[in-house]
């Protein structure tokens, strides 16, 4: 395994590297960056990784963008995250929760643990009893992650097709927390549903709710629509699927959805619109934040407040436009745009 070395190290500050034999936890954080705030935030992902080098990578990527997305949402914070190698339905004890909050609390408050795939709000509760640097204990961040997608989404057809959704068809990829509240919002504005998912209840509960369409799940991404929503894993889009793709638009929740940068650029010439993904799910963080700013006052925080949550997840739909219309203006790919807009807005940070 190669750190400094991995194409993915991107002079992270700090990377961790955690077991705890009796609790069999084996655990990587990556923080990108603490700085100019001393403190860094980011997801616990518990994944089965089939190698330590695919954790290593995944947790590199995760946490550079989260310091993308913490900085384009003026969030007083740089971007970690935490990846647990095992299976969440089958290897998650309390045991190995409680060790993973001792880890968290020995780095000391400079990382701020979150939810993530294969990890819960009542997770993030258990690892309170180690640790008060945690936020998720009491959020749910599904809805406010499916709203901003939905109006980045939106914004994302407007900029490539000039129109609103009513009638167009939309795949969805991933009925989990994120893509069935997804599914409702293109429903309500008009938009015809194509879905999948590898849990049959979950196709089963959105084709009833929304007259959805149900596609085998390695069908999805090749299937004719306007725009296809990844809500599923990351690095979807490869040099398999890219070739296969029949949409005009995508933009989804799931993050990192490009398995390299260079997919950026293979999507955009085949004229289809990539909406970058650490713009689009920031709801997510934006709703946590909530929770976040009472890290370190002792309490257990404000109750959490949806409204306040998709009021200011309306932001995400102004960073779409932004990141769009820079693309055009200087003939780069949305998400080399965007990442240059995060880029200056670190640099302008790190400078006070
Ligand atoms: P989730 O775990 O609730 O749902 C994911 C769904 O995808 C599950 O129903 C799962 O069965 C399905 N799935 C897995 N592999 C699949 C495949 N190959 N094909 C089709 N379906 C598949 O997760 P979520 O909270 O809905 O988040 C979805 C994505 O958005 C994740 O990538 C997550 O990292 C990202 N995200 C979520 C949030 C949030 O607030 N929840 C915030 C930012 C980013």
């Amino acid at each position: 395994m190669s750190c400094f070395s991995s194409p993915d190290y991107d002079d992270h500050e700090h990377v961790s590297f955690f077991r705890d034999p009796a609790a069999k936890l084996s655990a990587i954080v990556a923080i990108h960056s603490t700085a100019p705030f001393g403190i860094s935030g980011g997801g616990c992902r518990m994944w089965p990784y089939r190698s330590d080098d695919d954790a290593l990578r995944d947790v590199l990527r995760l946490s550079r963008a989260m310091s993308y997305k913490l900085a384009l949402c003026d969030m007083p914070a740089g971007g970690a995250k935490c990846v647990v190698i095992g299976d969440s339905r089958t290897d998650k004890t309390e045991a190995l929760l409680l060790a993973l909050g001792r880890m968290v609390e020995r780095l000391g408050g400079k990382f701020i643990i979150a939810e993530d795939v294969g990890t819960t709000e009542a997770d993030m509760r258990v690892i309170a009893r180690e640790t008060r640097y945690v936020v998720g204990k009491q959020t749910d961040t599904g809805p406010a992650t499916a709203y901003g997608v939905f109006l980045g989404l939106k914004e994302g057809v407007r900029h490539a097709l000039g129109r609103d959704l009513d009638g167009l068809t939309v795949a969805v990829q991933g009925l989990g927390g994120v893509g069935r509240r997804l599914c409702g919002h293109l429903k309500k504005a008009g938009a015809k549903l194509v879905v999948a998912d590898t849990n049959r209840a979950a196709v089963d509960a959105v084709v009833a709710e929304h007259g959805a369409r149900a596609v085998a799940p390695e069908q999805i991404l090749s299937e004719a629509v306007d725009v296809l929503a990844p809500c599923a894993l990351g690095a979807v889009l490869d040099d398999g699927s890219v070739p296969r793709l029949a949409c005009k638009v995508i933009a989804g929740a799931a993050n990192n959805q490009l398995a390299e940068e260079r997919h950026a650029s293979a999507i955009a010439s085949r004229g289809i619109l990539f909406v970058p993904d650490f713009i689009l799910n920031a709801g997510g963080v934006i709703g946590a934040s909530q929770e976040g700013r009472t890290l370190g006052g002792g309490g257990e925080g404000p109750t959490y407040d949806e409204s306040v949550a998709f009021r200011d997840t309306e932001r995400v739909a102004a960073l779409v436009r932004q990141a769009l219309e820079r693309a055009k203006r200087e003939a780069l790919t949305p998400n080399e745009a965007a990442i240059r807009m995060a880029k200056e807005k670190i640099a302008e940070r790190k400078r006070g």
